[in-house]
């Protein structure tokens, strides 16, 4: 298909990524160029690059109140949450091989579940409700003698159901578990205090938060054993081996402190875009379903299904007239297969396939929203 080039850029999907931001680039830029230094090099360029790095490490353990020296920087949330469900399970075998974490995870960590047990180890999937929120009396009832580890994401990618993360910290606490969570999704748009909450692993990303791509952090807590997956040298205390993506990291860093400073006005636009789109929609008597619930969600995510209109064809129609959001189902080798979220919660195979999801940033305006009604309403017959 020819793209018409004449048409603006709407972006509805900052779920997928964001643009990096200005202040973030600006960074950047000297590690691009002339700071191109090793940071395991012991000169004057190699340390320079090593303490750029301990500046961004502060900055991402801020927002989160850890400590710099429990953030382990990696290449995004992907290796985030394979490094921390491998290097937690391998690092405690002696104490058990059972796993427990959600149906609605990200891939990162399903997938990582089903390799780990094809490895021998055990893995309870808990289910959640129609809103999205895990039962909790499930996940009780799994945990057992050789129960090592709960995952269990902070806010979900898909229709943005919020955890009750402090409620699964306790229970964590209570029976000696180690707590992981995937916050990719909210690092930086809830306030997330890993002590306050309980949680001794978690994972961030940058291209989430209007920072580059290909960089991301762990942050396990201190006292928590965990090993290495790859194998090479001494970078990061020995848990993620191979040369620091410097640049990457200082841009990570700093979309960290700028995405905490706008996290309040963010949450307060978005609340305000969100309302005003699902007042306008129902304005024009759209007949939609609103998947997942309205109250524990993130304040940028809007999933809904239409009614009467193919999710396929919309999604069509929005990309002709510049408008990015995303579908509610996965596409696979060409065949449409309901995504295992919306399943979860219960949504019907036909409202599946009409799901989009939309979620907002802070480049939206109420004019966008206001050319994403109208655009759906084309598609009305
Ligand atoms: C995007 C995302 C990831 C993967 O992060 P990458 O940096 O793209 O590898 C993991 N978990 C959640 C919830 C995500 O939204």
């Amino acid at each position: 298909m020819k793209e018409d080039e004449n048409v603006g850029i709407r972006y509805f999907d900052h779920a997928a990524t964001t643009y990096i931001r200005k202040e973030v680039l600006e960074e950047m830029m000297p590690y691009l160029k002339e700071e191109y230094g090793n940071p395991s090099s012991q000169y004057r360029l190699g340390r320079k690059a090593k303490q750029a790095i301990e500046v961004a490490r502060e900055k991402v353990a801020k927002v989160i109140n850890a400590k710099s020296s429990e953030i382990y920087f990696t290449s995004g949330g992907t290796e985030s949450d394979n490094l921390a469900l491998k290097g937690i399970m391998y690092a405690n075998i002696k104490k058990g091989n059972h796993i427990i974490t959600s149906k609605i995870e990200h891939p990162a960590i399903l997938n990582t579940c089903k390799e780990l047990e094809n490895e021998g180890f055990k893995v309870t999937y808990v289910d959640v409700d129609n809103n999205g929120i895990v039962n909790i009396k499930q996940l009780l009832m799994s945990i057992n003698c050789k129960t090592v580890l709960i995952s269990i994401m902070y806010a979900n990618n898909e229709i943005g159901s919020i955890q009750p993360i402090e409620e699964i910290g306790k229970i964590a606490k209570i029976y000696n578990i180690i707590f992981h969570t995937d916050a990719v999704q909210c690092y930086g748009n809830l306030k997330i205090d890993v002590n306050k909450l309980g949680i001794d692993s978690l994972s961030l990303s940058g291209h989430k938060i209007y920072g580059p791509k290909g960089v991301g952090a762990l942050y396990v807590k201190k006292g928590i054993e965990f090993v290495n997956i790859l194998s090479g040298g001494h970078q990061e205390k020995e848990k993620r081996p191979g040369t620091e993506n410097v640049a990457g990291i200082v841009g990570l860093g700093e979309a960290a402190e700028e995405i905490d400073k706008r996290m309040n006005e963010n949450i307060e636009r978005n609340i305000l875009l969100r309302n005003y789109f699902i007042k306008k929609m129902q304005e024009k008597n759209m007949r939609f379903n609103i998947n997942g619930t309205m109250n524990n969600r993130l304040s940028g995510n809007i999933n809904i299904s239409l009614i009467d209109i193919d999710g396929n064809d919309l999604l069509n129609k929005l990309d002709s007239k510049g408008i990015c959001v995303s579908n509610g189902s996965a596409c696979s080798s060409g065949k449409m297969t309901q995504s295992h979220v919306l399943k979860a919660i219960g949504l019907s195979k036909e409202l599946s396939k009409n799901a989009i999801r939309i979620t907002l940033g802070e480049e939206n305006t109420k004019e966008d929203m206001d050319y994403l009604v109208e655009s759906i309403f084309e598609m009305k017959k």
